[in-house]
């Protein structure tokens, strides 16, 4: 399994590519759009950004002029939601080989950790455990060590102590990566986000477009919603 990378090397692969250069500023014209990073900017006709949610609701990216009411009133209606991954390794399975997914119900009622069963479709034992939501503010902080503890008690819970130590733990921080800082675009309690995203999937002008998973009405918080609204964004543009 080589993941999402097989896609994005392969649409990649005739471009070029830029990484490592965080833009700070959006100016959309009606005669050019540029985007302007630390110590360069880059000029051009067309514009489209896929920049995050919540870089867009942090407040970190600047637009000159600045963003109509009804787009920044969207991205304000819009919610991000929070999930982490600690990926183990272990020596052989000691869960149902079968399973895809394995479910603990914490005590709360919520089902604060779930996990992914690899041994199914590639033969490793991994397993990844899913910390979402609430939860994840507190587990983004411990050690290393302290979350594995964790995971490791929530897995005892459900199948008896004497449990086999993962041989390798990977965790993420997305909530920390100032370039993510969460997951995906997820709907206010309550609040329907049809509007909201059908909003940002209109070109802001002639030259400039929003694309990423939030700005798809149907498909959002998906690889397949966001591949699509940059599809979108980019024949709206060149018409
Ligand atoms: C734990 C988890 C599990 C998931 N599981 C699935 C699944 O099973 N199936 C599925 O379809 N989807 C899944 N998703 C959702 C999917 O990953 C996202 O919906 C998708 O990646 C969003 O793509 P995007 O291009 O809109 O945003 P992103 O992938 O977030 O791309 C935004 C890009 O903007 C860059 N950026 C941010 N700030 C700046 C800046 N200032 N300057 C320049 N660049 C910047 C970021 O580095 C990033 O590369 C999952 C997500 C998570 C977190």
């Amino acid at each position: 399994m080589n993941g999402y990378g097989t896609l994005t090397d392969g649409l990649a692969a005739a471009l070029d590519v830029r990484t490592g250069v965080s833009v700070r500023e959006i100016e959309w014209r009606d005669s050019l759009v540029r985007a302007a990073a630390d110590d360069e900017t880059f000029e051009a006709d067309l514009l489209v950004s896929s920049l995050s949610l919540a870089v867009l609701k942090r407040g970190a990216i600047t637009f000159a002029p600045g963003l109509p009411a009804v787009y920044r009133a969207a991205i304000e209606g819009l919610d991000f939601g929070l999930s982490e991954k600690s990926v183990m390794d272990f020596e052989a399975p000691f869960w149902p080989r079968d399973r895809d997914v394995i479910i603990r119900a914490s005590e709360d009622g919520c089902f604060s950790l779930f996990f992914n069963n690899h041994y199914p479709a590639s033969g490793d034992a991994f397993l990844t455990a899913r910390v979402l939501g609430r939860n994840v503010p507190a587990f983004v902080e411990l050690s290393d060590e302290a979350a594995t503890n964790q995971v490791m008690d929530a897995l005892k819970d459900m199948f008896g102590a004497g449990l086999p130590e993962p041989r390798r733990v990977k965790r993420s921080r997305w909530l920390h990566d100032p370039n993510s800082a969460g997951a995906y675009s997820v709907d206010r309690l309550g609040v329907p986000s049809f509007d909201h995203r059908s909003v940002l999937a209109v070109p802001v002008s002639d030259r400039f477009a929003f694309a990423g998973e939030h700005t798809h009405p149907c498909y959002p918080s998906t690889v397949h919603g966001a591949y699509l609204t940059a599809k979108r964004a980019a024949y709206a543009l060149l018409g």
